[in-house]
């Protein structure tokens, strides 16, 4: 009967062999999620089919009526998928179903331990898709045609999800798609109407194609007995079937919330929180933007996936519409519906229409709104923060804007409480800053712990002055953009004049200047001894335990970011420090009394201490052991 021809077996692609292991042994006692994938991937190509047939209506072939459709068969083991969308060509089912075409994959499977608690968490993260039907199923039949090729171009694909597949050429009368999937015998429970619209219902109750499945109804005679012979077929809608952004807040519950969250994010797990807006006005649209409760494995590749997903009146543009929120955001998923822009509207287009940008202007405001609800929560926020708060430090820099707004967001690690976590807001700083302290301070270091002991924090730590301790890559260059917040600017404690405002008094300034004065004659010839080696020496009351530290002019680039940039091939004019001397230290007591022979040796050592201290590399380590060996043995 079959007239399958133009038969081939092909080898799933390397990732998709390790997916599919990891995923049946994994996700077992999740296995009802198969539906729901299965079912998402049928709207998604409804959708897109009625995007396509937008300017080319012979595309429905005389159906525009979409829908999804579950028929099972408990006598075969068969539970069939069938969805009037899209279609697939041969090119399209090879590449769709037999590799994993997005960036990263590879080294996202690398992770994967082959612990399944684990990797249930990772593979969530990914987003399991189509091949989840093999959690299910020993045996996949795909059956499917591109929507406006000839009833010849029809595709078969089959496997058994062992590590290969098979794809013929068929004939197909209709276009869209119908999954054929043989239940394993631990799986049977599936092949059952009551079990099937219990989690359509509960998974795909919010898609707005039909998913309907199939009555049997029986005539009765007059006497209430069915009339043999007398069956008919109709066909019952299982879900709500409308767009479940266009429905009142008030009419969705939580779940249906989160139920539309993990069909539109491909996501796996619980959103944290969300936000449902209607506007109307110059601009008219509906957004309904989500925060997921975990990063996507790709959030740092540059090509990764993000943006909303895009309906004109309620038609299905595209996915990944980029243009409407910053990239600090990217993290954010959605769906956006307007009236604003024109069904034909392509990227291109995106990119110039004034009006995406005045969209994406309000959705950046609601996004932020929402994380500023969702930090009221400390226990969420700490999991969005600890998610996503990396990527939002990417915001003064982009969106200099909405900087006040993102600064209320950010969370430090602070000498307030000296552990790594990042927990303390800028408000809360800001409310315990000392009398007469006038700027926020911060010091930044390739790790917590380098930044906690930093020298540079001595004297903050004595007059009981909070700092905040910055160790992430991006912390820097935050730093350079983020220069105020209420109205305070911010100070970098390893740069510049030290600065203390008024919590010093008249009195401790003047017995500095006076320390100062009696120490020129030591500046002096360190600074002779040292040479180029620094800008300049100067007596410091930064410091209580440290004898020296080196301090970077104002304006000039931090260790952090030169590091990074070094790292990167960047070629960087050298810097010289500002050596800066303790006067209270017995080693400067000591360089005071040396003669010149100890007192370059000493001087030197000094200096070099003070970048090892400060997280940096010294040009000479070897020169710099000798000379504290020969001082150690003098
Ligand atoms: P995702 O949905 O995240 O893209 P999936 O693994 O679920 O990943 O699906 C892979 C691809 O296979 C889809 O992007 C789509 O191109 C194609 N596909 C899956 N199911 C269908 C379907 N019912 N009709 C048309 N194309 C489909
Ligand atoms: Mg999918």
């Amino acid at each position: 009967m079959s007239t399958a021809t133009h038969e081939e077996t092909l080898g799933f692609q390397t990732e998709v062999k390790q997916l599919l292991n990891l995923m049946i042994n994994s996700l077992y006692s999740n296995r009802e999620i198969f539906l729901r994938e299965l079912i998402s991937n049928a709207a998604d190509a409804c959708d897109k089919l009625r995007y396509a047939a937008l300017d080319n209506d012979a595309l429905y072939e005389g159906d525009s009526d979409l829908r999804i459709e579950i028929e099972h068969d408990a006598s075969a083991n068969t539970v069939t998928l069938r969805d009037n969308g899209i279609g697939m060509n041969r090119e399209d089912v090879i590449a769709n179903l037999g590799t994993i075409a997005r960036s990263g994959t590879a080294e996202f499977m690398q992770q994967l331990t082959g612990e399944q608690q684990k990797d249930a968490k990772l593979i969530g993260q990914f987003g399991v898709g189509f091949y989840s039907g093999f959690i299910v199923a020993d045996e996949v039949t795909v059956r499917t045609r591109k929507a406006g090729t000839s009833a010849q171009e029809g595709v078969e694909w089959r496997s058994r999800g062992e590590g290969e597949f098979s794809v013929a050429d068929i004939e197909r009368d209709k276009h869209g798609t119908e999954i054929i999937l043989h239940l394993k015998d631990d799986a049977k429970e599936f092949a059952d109407e009551y079990r099937l619209q219990g989690l359509v219902r509960k998974y795909s109750d919010h898609i707005e194609v039909p998913v309907r499945m199939p009555k049997i109804e029986t005539a009765k005679d007059d006497d209430g007995n069915e009339i043999e012979g007398s069956e008919v077929t109709t066909w019952e809608t299982i879900n709500e079937a409308t767009a479940l952004w266009v429905r009142p807040k008030s009419e969705v519950s939580d779940d249906e919330y989160k139920a539309f969250y993990k069909h539109v994010a491909h996501d796996f797990s619980d959103p944290l929180t969300w936000s449902h807006n209607k506007v109307e006005g110059k601009l008219e649209y509906t957004s309904l933007l989500y925060v997921p409760g975990r990063a996507p494995f790709d959030m740092f590749e540059r090509d990764g996936a993000r943006g909303v997903k895009l309906y004109v009146q309620r038609v299905f543009i595209m996915d990944d519409a980029e243009q409407f929120l910053p990239l600090y955001l990217r993290f954010i998923k959605g769906v956006l519906d307007t009236r604003d822009l024109s069904l034909n509207v392509s990227r291109e287009i995106l990119q110039q229409d004034p009006k995406v940008e005045k969209i994406k202007g309000a959705l950046t405001k609601r996004a932020l709104d929402m994380l500023k609800k969702l930090s009221k929560d400390d226990e969420q926020y700490k999991t969005f923060w600890s998610t996503f708060g990396s990527v939002l430090k990417e915001g003064p820099g982009e969106d200099p804007a909405n900087r006040e707004k993102i600064g209320e967001l950010l969370r430090f690690a602070s000498t307030h409480t000296d552990t790594a976590a990042q927990e303390q807001s800028l408000a809360g700083y800001i409310e315990r800053m000392k009398e007469g302290q006038q700027k926020i301070y911060y010091v930044v270091a390739d790790s917590f712990n380098a930044a906690k002991n930093s020298p540079h924090l001595e004297i903050f730590r004595k007059k009981g002055i909070e700092v905040l301790l910055l160790s992430d890559r991006i912390d820097e260059w935050l730093m350079t953009h983020l220069t105020e917040f209420d109205g305070k600017t911010f100070a970098d404690v390893a740069k510049g004049e030290l600065d203390l405002g008024d919590v010093e008094n008249e009195e401790e300034k003047k017995a500095q200047e006076e320390t100062a004065k009696a120490k020129e004659e030591l500046v002096k010839r360190v600074k002779e001894a040292l040479g180029d080696g620094v800008q300049e020496v100067k007596i410091t009351h930064r410091l209580t335990d440290s004898p020296a530290c080196v301090v970077l002019p104002e304006h000039e680039m931090g260790y952090q970011m030169r590091r990074i940039m070094e790292a990167a091939g960047q070629p960087l004019p050298e810097v010289k420090p500002i050596l800066e001397l303790n006067p209270e230290h017995a080693l400067v007591d000591r360089l005071e009394a040396s003669d010149d022979d100890a007192f370059g040796q000493l001087a030197h050592i000094l200096l070099d201490q003070a970048i090892i201290a400060e997280g940096g590399h010294l040009d000479d380590p070897a020169a710099y052991v000798k000379r504290l060996n020969s001082v150690l043995t003098a």
